[in-house]
């Protein structure tokens, strides 16, 4: 299923820590979930690392200096050093500094990791539409943003001040739910104006480029929980990457998914890092793979055999995307995910 011509390391059973220099990982839904690390995360990640591979954290939350993160994995038992987590922050910084005369004043509508990561580029944060402001940018605030600074935007940018957001993910995910994320703040400013922003975060280039920029990775495996995010996000970088069920995706939406939400690999969790990929091989119009066979039926996904649930999703996954191509898949997935107890 995958687009790259490179030899896929399932074929010899090594492993993806092996088979890539940098694991490029997504935080929530991967690492940690509600500021817990999430479970075989620290094993698997240690152990990743101890065999040579690189680990970076690529985050589009902005809110959050590298130092800070870096400070939270290395709590969770990660130990992990500023330089190895990329943000959108630093992304959106690179994206302004490159359209704006060095040391430009930029309007910053979010919190310190905007500010650091505008310092960083030589940019002089500045916090009225008054100040002259070359650039507005906006990044996650937190709940204590106040209403006041959509204004403040809003007056730069209806001026025609050239506007940027670190990402535009409408959601954040929190401990007590769901809550508006900087997508939402975004709409905002958006719905006020008129205007659309230059957008830095994942699933767009600038933030691979940025992590590229900074890893100084050569053959990258993006590892991530969002299809829409971080598997897209590797589809447009032209990059490997393996997503794991242990944040927002379920079987469902996987199977359902159109080419550029297709991972190369997909596991039950980070442990999957550490093991060569089984094959799915075609057999007789089925696909297998470990113990099961799946096929496209006329208006359902069929599934026949048993054994490890993740073989029995590569399986389905494998049959689902055949069927739709370049498309999605309609055929109803339900009866044999339940098969699975996905
Ligand atoms: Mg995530």
């Amino acid at each position: 299923m995958s687009r790259s011509v490179r030899t896929r390391p399932e074929a010899s059973g090594q492993a993806l820590s092996e088979a890539y220099d940098t694991a490029l990982l997504d935080l929530d839904g991967v690492v940690y979930a509600g500021g817990n690390a999430i479970a075989h995360a620290v094993e698997s990640l240690a152990t990743a690392r101890a065999g040579g591979m690189r680990l970076a954290y690529v985050t589009n939350n902005a809110l959050r200096t590298p130092d800070a993160v870096a400070g939270h994995l290395t709590e969770l038992g990660i130990p992990t050093g500023a330089d190895d987590v990329i943000t959108s922050a630093q992304a959106v910084a690179r994206l302004i500094s490159e359209q704006v005369p060095a040391g430009a004043r930029v309007l910053v509508i979010g919190g310190e990791g905007l500010r650091v990561a505008l310092r960083e580029r030589g940019l002089e944060p500045v916090e009225s539409a008054d100040d002259d402001p070359a650039a507005v940018v906006q990044g996650f605030g937190g709940p204590d943003l106040p209403w006041g600074r959509f204004a403040e935007a809003s007056y730069a940018v209806a001026r025609g001040v050239p506007w940027f957001a670190s990402n535009t993910d409408l959601t954040i995910p929190s401990g007590r739910g769901i809550a508006p994320g900087n997508g939402a703040a975004v709409q905002v400013v958006r719905i006020a104006t008129g205007a659309e922003p230059q957008v830095a975060g994942k699933p767009l280039p600038p933030m691979h480029r940025e992590t590229i920029l900074r890893t100084g990775a050569e053959r990258p495996l993006v590892v991530g929980d969002r299809l829409d995010t971080d598997i897209e996000g590797a589809f447009n970088g032209e990059v490997d990457s393996l997503l794991v069920l242990t944040g927002v995706t379920d079987g469902a939406q996987l199977l359902a998914a159109p080419p550029q939400h297709r991972p190369t690999y997909v596991d039950a969790d980070l442990r999957g890092m550490l093991t060569g990929q089984p094959e799915v091989t075609v057999d007789g119009g089925g696909f297998r793979c470990g113990g099961w066979t799946a096929s496209a039926g006329a208006g359902s996904l069929e599934l026949a055999g048993d054994g490890e649930p993740v073989d029995g999703l590569r399986a389905l996954c494998a049959a689902a995307w055949t069927a739709a191509g370049e498309g999605t898949c309609e055929l109803d997935a339900d009866k044999a995910l339940a098969r699975l107890g996905l």
